[in-house]
C-alpha cells in the first residue's frame, strides 16, 4: 500500500509492567457524571448521560513516575481541569447489556479532560458544537493502563486532583452518576464500541483554571498519581 502523504501514526498509551502497549481508536467522554460536578455546571438529578469526544491524538501519554508537559493551548484564558477515571476496551459491539459492558473492559488510567471552558462556553450559549473547547492538541492527559486483570472491576476508591500541592478535586468513583458499565452500556446504544476506545467517564466538582507553571498530581485509588505541568503556550 502507497500513501500519497505520510500517514499518521498509531496513538497508544502504555501499559503498567507490559512492553506491549495498548492502541487508541476512538475517545469518549462522558459529560456530568458526578452529582456535585453536575450542579457546579447547573444540571439537577440523573439526566441521562450524555457523549462528546476527543481525536486520538489528542491523547497526551505519561510515563509512570514521570510528570508531562502540556503546553498551554492557543485562543483560551481559562483552561479548566477535569479529572476522570479512564476506561479501554478491550473489546466492543452495540447495544451491550451491563454485564457485557463490564466484560468489555480491559482496563484503567487516570486522564485528565483538559477544557478550554471560555471556548465550551461560548459554543453552548449559541448551540455550537463542543470541539473548539474539548478536543484540541494535548487534551486528554494518560497515565498508564492498569490491566483490570490486576485491579479487578473498580467501582469506589478516592478520586482526587491537586495543584501546587493544594487540593482542588476530590470524590469518589461511588458518587458517579452512571457507573462505569452503564456508561458504556449506554455509549453502544449510540456508536459501536471497538477495541482500542477509551472512554473517560466525568469529573467530580472542583473543576478550576490552570496557568502556565502550574503543576497537577491527579490520582485515582489503585492507579496511582498523574502528573502534569502546565507549560508556556508555544
Ligand atoms: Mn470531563
Amino acid at each position: 500500500m502507497s500513501f500519497v502523504v505520510s500517514p499518521p501514526a498509531t496513538v497508544s498509551v502504555p501499559v503498567l509492567g507490559d512492553a506491549g502497549k495498548f492502541p487508541v481508536r476512538r475517545v469518549y467522554c462522558v459529560g456530568r457524571n458526578y452529582a456535585e460536578h453536575a450542579r457546579e455546571m447547573g444540571d439537577s438529578g440523573r439526566e441521562a448521560p450524555f457523549f462528546f469526544s476527543k481525536p486520538a491524538d489528542a491523547v497526551l501519554t505519561i510515563k509512570d513516575g514521570e510528570t508531562g508537559n502540556m503546553t498551554y493551548p492557543p485562543q483560551t484564558s481559562d483552561l479548566h481541569h477535569e479529572t476522570e477515571l479512564v476506561v479501554a476496551l478491550g473489546s466492543g459491539g452495540v447495544n451491550l447489556t451491563v454485564e457485557q459492558a463490564e466484560k468489555a473492559i480491559w482496563g484503567y488510567a487516570v486522564g485528565l479532560d483538559m477544557t478550554r471552558r471560555d471556548l465550551q462556553g461560548a459554543a453552548k450559549a449559541k448551540g455550537r458544537p463542543w470541539e473548539t473547547g474539548k478536543a484540541f492538541e494535548q487534551s486528554a492527559p494518560i497515565g498508564p493502563l492498569h490491566p483490570v486483570s490486576a485491579t479487578g472491576i473498580l467501582e469506589k476508591g478516592s478520586i482526587t486532583l491537586a495543584v501546587n500541592g493544594q487540593e482542588r478535586q476530590k470524590g469518589d468513583l461511588s458518587d458517579m452518576i452512571w457507573s462505569v458499565a452503564e456508561s458504556i452500556a449506554h455509549l453502544s446504544t449510540l456508536f459501536e464500541l471497538k477495541a482500542g476506545d477509551l472512554i473517560f467517564t466525568g469529573t467530580p466538582s472542583g473543576v478550576a483554571a490552570v496557568v502556565p507553571g502550574d503543576e497537577l498530581v491527579a490520582s485515582v485509588e489503585g492507579l496511582g498519581q498523574l502528573k502534569v505541568k502546565i507549560a508556556p503556550a508555544a
